[in-house]
């Protein structure tokens, strides 16, 4: 996979920062796309991988990445096939799923989300490690079908597509798709298969337990041919999971035995509770303690 350093620092730094929005210079950001089999693909980019499927009346897509992409995405999506696309699904609310949604929404596509996606985007949100501030979306950018939990199903004619709400994972409106015709798994940021820690939310409903849940259900499901397609980083499979499940499952164990034995954020921190993991799950300082302040505050949400 041709990737340069750049690109993975940008992805990184997007997977770890809620809503993070780089300067990209966008002209030069390609779509590639990769084939998975049975009328599936994934597409990157810039921002939250895309998953495309091919029905026998229409396509569906999982994410939509950043506004500035959207022609650069159906020009892809419509090498794959001349159908139009019938639904975008949006795996939680950051911007780097759903900057698109507007575009994708006036071609009649509909929009597919746990509601409390449509409900965020319409508030405006705040990020909890740093303050920042994103603002409402417009009414166009809203998902016009939702759900509230459990599993749904969509037709895209001869396939049929599982969505499964994770409450309260990486925010509290993820959605992960399962493909079980091309036995392909679209994850959203509850995974990354960048060996990096990803963001957990926690100002608006992310926790580090129901991001071990999803892991658990994606191990659950998948076996030695699943594709797994992750929210950042390149195309994973069973053992990418595992490895960044026994990391999240570690974080969630020895961070929680703090909060209960009731130490501060502040002393939690200073304790370096995932030292050994930090060397290779943390690109620098910087980003070890965001993950043991988003650990930490899993267990005191918002
Ligand atoms: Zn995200």
């Amino acid at each position: 996979m041709k990737r340069t350093v750049m690109a993975l620092a940008i992805a990184a730094m997007s997977a770890s920062i809620a809503n993070a929005q780089p300067l990209i210079d966008w002209d030069k950001i390609q779509i590639k796309t990769i084939d998975l089999g049975n009328r599936t693909y994934m597409l990157e980019g810039q921002g939250g991988n895309i998953t495309v499927a091919v029905g026998n009346d229409g396509i569906l897509m999982v994410d939509g990445q950043f506004a500035p992409l959207s022609d650069k995405i159906k020009a892809a999506i419509k090498a794959i096939s001349p159908l139009p696309i019938k639904y975008m699904i949006n795996t939680h609310f950051h911007g780097d799923h759903t900057g698109g949604n507007e575009n994708f929404a006036k071609d009649g596509v509909t929009i597919v989300a746990h509601d409390n996606i449509r409900v965020r985007l319409a508030a405006g949100t705040v990020v909890g490690l740093t303050g920042a501030k994103n603002a409402p979306r417009p009414p166009e950018a809203l998902p016009k079908q939702t759900y509230l939990g459990g599993t749904i199903t969509l037709d895209i004619g001869g396939r049929t597509v599982r969505l499964t709400h994770v409450a309260n994972a990486h925010t509290d409106g993820d959605t992960w798709v399962y493909f079980d015709d091309a036995n392909v798994v679209a994850t959203g940021d509850v995974f990354n298969n960048l060996r990096r820690y990803q963001n957990i939310d926690f100002a608006n409903g992310g926790d580090v337990r129901g991001m071990v849940r999803a892991n658990d259900a994606f191990l659950a499901i998948a076996n030695a041919d699943t594709k797994v397609v992750p929210g950042h980083g390149g195309l994973a499979n069973r053992p990418d999971v595992v490895e960044f499940h026994a990391m999240l499952t570690t974080a969630r164990e020895r961070i929680g035995k703090l909060f209960r034995e009731g130490k501060t954020e502040k002393e939690v921190i200073a304790l370096r509770p995932l030292k050994d993991y930090d060397a290779t799950w943390a690109v620098n300082d910087a980003a070890a303690i965001a993950n043991t302040r988003n650990v930490y505050n899993s267990f005191n949400r918002l």
